[in-house]
């Protein structure tokens, strides 16, 4: 079992997922008599019986679980939130952004998946292609049902006696938010800095159309306070935050210039062929690699370093090459 105890009484707890990352890392604080849950995990036989695993470890009777807190909307922190809330009669929270994506992504009427489809042949992407990545996208949404009831999270929470702020930090996700707690200098903060990888900004239908310049205004948000330990949803925890600030930023604005001088009368779909060639994708990695690359397009334009023509497909010039 991946568990460890933390600051205020609080849990660490890794809940396996289907993905590289290998965990999501939950929080799991007492509240009073009962306890507060941040993020849930993956809807799928090895999540589930994770949770089970650590309510028979931790001796906690499943309905003393009485709140949970979504960081964001995504399915590797969300797919479970439905089943845990049918097992424990929690209350769920999120910011309402994120709130409406799931709705908008995952619920009953969603037109997402036809959304997505005409977005990526407009930016290049083959049609064969486009199908496998819908095809893929679809196979998702039974690891996210059934959906949880939600309501709007407020800018202040309490958990593990102690009360945190509600910071929203644009950027992975339009709607994401970390927990801060001011005397202890901690930072629960979902996906939005990670140790290792590099957070995912993507544009998606109905999502923010500039989520990279939102995602370094809430990088440097976040470097204004004071923080001594950041406790991320995946991989390790983080001791240096500003170190890893500047990294990610670098990180950007090297991908921003490699995308600048790609932008050479191709689209998008052509400049993350060029990107990732390195790579073998799967679907998911595809939707991913051009979801990412036009979101750096979007920064691109929006900075008038590159201008864009054309309609299905679009293409992208660099405003600096010479031709
Ligand atoms: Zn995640």
């Amino acid at each position: 079992m991946n568990i460890e105890e933390i600051e205020s009484g609080g849990y660490r707890i890794g809940i396996p997922i289907p993905f590289p990352m290998k965990y999501v890392y939950c929080y799991l604080f007492p509240k009073n008599e009962d306890y507060v849950l941040i993020d849930v995990g993956f809807n799928y036989q090895a999540g589930r019986e994770a949770w089970e695993e650590v309510f028979t470890y931790l001796n906690i009777n499943p309905s003393q679980i009485n709140t949970i807190y979504l960081t964001h909307f995504h399915p590797d922190h969300s797919g479970l939130c439905g089943w845990m809330q049918q097992k424990t009669g929690a209350k769920v929270y999120m910011h309402e952004i994120d709130m409406n994506m799931m709705e908008r992504v995952w619920g009953e009427n969603s037109i997402q998946t036809k959304s997505m489809k005409e977005m990526i042949l407009d930016y290049g992407v083959p049609a064969q292609l486009s199908e496998v990545i819908i095809e893929h996208m679809e196979k998702i949404t039974k690891h996210v049902l059934p959906l949880p009831k939600i309501e709007p999270i407020s800018r202040e929470v309490e958990f593990g006696e102690k009360i945190w702020d509600v910071i929203h930090t644009p950027g992975h996700s339009t709607g994401h938010i970390c927990f801060y707690q001011k005397e202890e200098q901690i930072l629960i903060a979902g996906d939005h800095v990670l140790d290792k990888i590099t957070p995912n900004i993507s544009v998606w239908p109905g999502s923010s159309q500039e989520p990279l310049h939102e995602y370094i205004d809430s990088l440097l948000k976040i470097k204004q306070f004071p923080i001594k330990v950041v406790y991320s949803a995946h991989g390790k925890l983080i001791e240096d935050l500003n170190t890893r600030i500047d990294e990610l930023i670098l990180h950007h604005e090297e991908r921003l210039s490699k995308i600048e001088n790609h932008a050479n009368t191709k689209t998008a779909f052509e400049i993350a062929e060029v990107l990732f060639a390195h790579k073998e994708l799967s679907p998911h990695q595809w939707r991913f690699a051009i979801a990412e690359t036009l979101a750096h397009l979007f920064f691109l334009e929006q900075e008038n370093r590159v201008s864009k023509a054309g309609t299905r497909p679009i293409v992208y010039q660099s405003k600096s090459s010479v031709i």
